[in-house]
Formats: structure tokens, sequence, C-alpha cells
């Protein structure tokens, strides 16, 4: 199946083919979180833009190789060269080594993009685990001629940068919009000018997470993470980079200087951002009080919340909005996403019961290439749900008996439903997404028939359910 996709690309500003580096395959990265703290609806949404993504080159039968990592080191709290380490912080305050924040965090982040239903990247990398590749970026950056050391850390030299390559193509803030934007330190930068950035840091005597180099004991600059990575699993350049649009200045601007600087050529062909996710209008912050973690959304426990909204309406009322479309999240909003996931899930159910009769009403083969259209225009998954519903009426008018599907037609809707809903959406019921409730309710039992065991003195039976 070759299909004409089409993608936003957010550093020509139109909507472009998507035409791979190599045929068939797709090399995507995307930028993951820096894991200190809970997953928040801030994860939630990259984390399902970039999941339809991956589903459906993977239903158009690409190779994708999905690359999205872990930030565990170098990222500062005001992400500028400044301030302490957000993960360090994290660890001083609660008295627990670094790596004990990124492992609980990590796993806290696992578990939610399951609960959202989104599927695992191909290759996960950390950036503690490529601290090499970041050293040796760095040293072809400095060869280059591209960066200075001073009092052992180094910084992309961005003025320099400038003469060669366009700086700031991406985000079109230019370097006299930059330097407006950028609060001179009091003069006590050791940086030649403040639009210079950290491609590797000297690690102060408090910093924990720091590692040897050539200019001695530091850390990587928060930036050089993802272009050390992605160039080491997809090459100089590759298809697709995403992420936040609150990411694209500084770090994704960053990442196109670095690789320029380092490698001569641009890092990436097309450039993805999802757009942002307010709570009633205002954007979230832990000091708005506003702040809902995806845990708190699945289970209600939060003041702003009127009760617990499921995995499967988060992730519906996500997509429910295209992704370079700003959502608010409000109780109403989210309680008409709840009925609208029960209303497509009741009518998949509905479908399975369907007689056939002998000819159809209804265009089936239409609906599906309207449902494809949709996806290939820069995955508009907000058209594609508006034509699901179409056919949720159908299916509804056809149990009614106003309606009539052929046996061939009633195949071809049931199709079009499990690749849509189920593959392409990720959209699942919620009897099918219980697997750890269900686990509990069966240990429930387990422990239930050993104590009816030992009640009813049948030792040999309780042992073995104690085993
Ligand atoms: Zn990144």
């Amino acid at each position: 199946m070759s299909r004409k996709i089409q993608i936003y690309n957010t550093l020509t500003k139109q909507k472009e083919n998507f035409n791979p580096i190599v045929q068939n395959h797709v090399g995507m990265y995307v930028c993951g979180p820096t894991v200190y703290g809970d997953p928040h609806l801030g994860h939630a949404r990259p984390g399902i833009t970039f999941d339809i993504v991956f589903r459906y080159f993977n239903h158009c039968k690409y190779n994708v190789r999905y690359v999205r990592n872990i930030t565990d080191a170098g990222h500062l709290e005001n992400d500028a060269d400044e301030g302490e380490d957000k993960i360090s912080k994290k660890a001083r305050l609660e008295q627990l080594e670094p790596m004990e924040i990124v492992q609980f965090y990590t796993l806290r982040y696992h578990k939610a993009m399951q609960a959202l239903n989104c599927l695992a990247s191909s290759i996960e990398p950390r950036a503690t685990g490529h601290i090499i590749e970041q050293i040796e970026m760095v040293k072809q950056i400095l060869k280059n001629g591209f960066a200075y050391e001073i009092n052992g850390s180094v910084y992309l030299d961005v003025n320099k940068y400038n003469k060669t390559y366009p700086y700031g193509i991406l985000s079109g803030r230019n370097i006299e919009d930059t330097l407006e934007g950028t609060r001179e330190l009091d003069g006590q930068s050791e940086k030649k000018s403040p639009v210079d950035f950290a491609i590797w840091k000297k690690a102060s005597p408090e910093h924990i997470t720091r590692w040897p180099s050539p200019w001695g004991e530091g850390f990587p600059g928060w930036h050089m993470e993802c272009s050390a990575m992605s160039e080491k699993y997809l090459g100089k350049t590759f298809d697709i980079h995403g992420g936040g649009l609150d990411l694209v200045f500084p770090h994704h601007e960053a990442e196109i200087a670095q690789s320029n600087a380092c490698n001569n050529c641009s890092p990436v062909n097309y450039w993805m951002h999802n757009n942002m996710i307010t709570v009633d209008g205002k954007k979230m912050g832990k000091s708005l009080g506003n702040f809902i973690t995806l845990e708190e959304f699945f289970t209600g426990n939060h003041s702003k919340l009127e009760k617990s909204y499921s995995p499967m309406t988060i992730r519906f009322f996500i997509l429910q909005a295209h992704y370079r479309s700003t959502i608010d999240f409000g109780n109403e909003a989210l309680q008409g996403a709840e009925k609208g996931v029960s209303k497509l899930m009741s009518a998949m159910e509905t479908l399975q019961k369907i007689v056939p009769s002998k000819s159809s009403t209804y265009n089936v083969s239409e609906l599906e290439s309207k449902c494809y259209s949709a996806m290939d225009d820069d995955f508009n998954t907000p058209i594609l749900i508006a034509h699901l519903f179409d056919g949720v009426r159908i299916i509804n008018s056809v149990k009614d008996g106003k309606e009539s599907l052929s046996s061939s037609d009633l195949e071809k809707l049931k199709t079009l439903f499990n690749t849509f809903v189920t593959d392409i959406l990720g959209l699942i019921s919620a009897k099918n997404n219980t697997s750890n409730d269900l686990t509990n309710e069966v240990m429930d039992l387990v422990l239930k028939l050993r104590d009816n065991a030992k009640s009813s003195k049948d030792f040999t039976t309780a042992d073995l359910i104690r085993e």
C-alpha cells in the first residue's frame, strides 16, 4: 500500500508530501520526558500524537524506527544554562540517588503511557547512557570552530555559526530577537554572547551527576543528548523529529545548530510539533493549582475534577482535536468525550451482532476512502472521528432496520472499524484495558479459594495455592 501522506513541516510552515530517505522506512525521533515528576497531561499529548503517527505508518506497511529518549541528566531548572539539574535537585530534596529518581519516574511514565494504550518506542535511549557520543560531538564542533571552551565549559558560538548557517530557521527567531528575550546575568556570564548555549557544562562542586571529559568533570548541555542519540540510531539526517511546540525554541533550534556545526548537514527533513494543553483556559502549572497528573485523572483524586476519567476518555479527548490545535481540559468537555468513546465502543459491539441483508443502502467503500484521506492529511484525527461517527449512525440504523448492509459490506465495515478505531486510533474497550484490575480480581479469587480450602481442612490444596 503506497499512500500519499502529507505532513505539516514546522520548518517550511506548510504541508508536504512525505518522502522517506529510505524507501518504505521511517526514522522518527521524539523528545521524551525529563523523569523527575509524575507524568501529566503535558506528557499525554506528545505520547498520543506520535503514537498515532507511529501506528499509521506501521499500518501503511512502513518499517518505522521510533526513538524516544529519556532525559535523565543535563536538563537544568530554567531550561537554560543556569540553575540546578532538575533530577539532581529532586534527589537532593528526597535524599535519594539521582538514578533512583530516574528509575521511579521512568516506570511511572511507562505505566501511564501503557494505560493510554501508547505503543512502546523501538528504542528508548537515556542521556546518561550516551555520554561518550555527546563528548565526541562536542569535540567535533570545537574542531570545526563553532564552539569555544572557557573554564571547563564549552559553548556553541551562535554569532560565528550564524555566519555560515542561518540561526533561527525553525523558530523564526533571529539573533536580535533572542538577545531581547535573554536576561543578561549581571555581566557574570562567561559566555561571549548571551545567545550562546552550553554544549558541555563544568560541574560545580555540589553537582552530583558528572562525568570526566577533555574539559574536566562536567555534564552535557540539555540539547546535546537529542543530537547525539538521534544521530546514533537514525543517522546524520533522518525523516521525522517530533515534540511539543514549547520545544521549538531553544531545544530544537539548538539541535539544528549542533548538527550543522558538527556534521555540516541539517538533521531532520520533517519537524512535527504538537500544540499545548490548557486547563480551564490557563496554562498548566504547579503554581497555578491546575496541575493535574495522569493518575489523578484516572482516579479522580484532584479538587478540579468532578469525577475520574478513564485513560480511553483522555485518549479520545486528545484525538478529538488536531494535534496542531490547542486543547482545553475541563470537566464538561471530558464528560462529552466520555460519552463519545462509549458510543463508539457500543457501536462496535452492535456491529458484531448485525445480520447481513441481500443488498446495501450504504456505501462502505466511500466511508473507507474518506477515513484514509483524513489520516493522509497530516494525521487529521478529528475529521477521521467525524467519519467514524457517520459509520456509528449507520450501524445503529441497520440495527433498527432502517438501513441494510450486504454481507460483503458488513465485513468491510467491521474491518474498517477494527482498522481505524483499534489499530490506528488505538481506542480499546475498557474491558480490554483493565489487565491490572483483572489481575487483582483473579488474585482475590485465588486467596478466597485458599481460605475455603483451609476452612474445610483441605491443607494439600491450600498449600498448593500458597505455592
Ligand atoms: Zn530533545
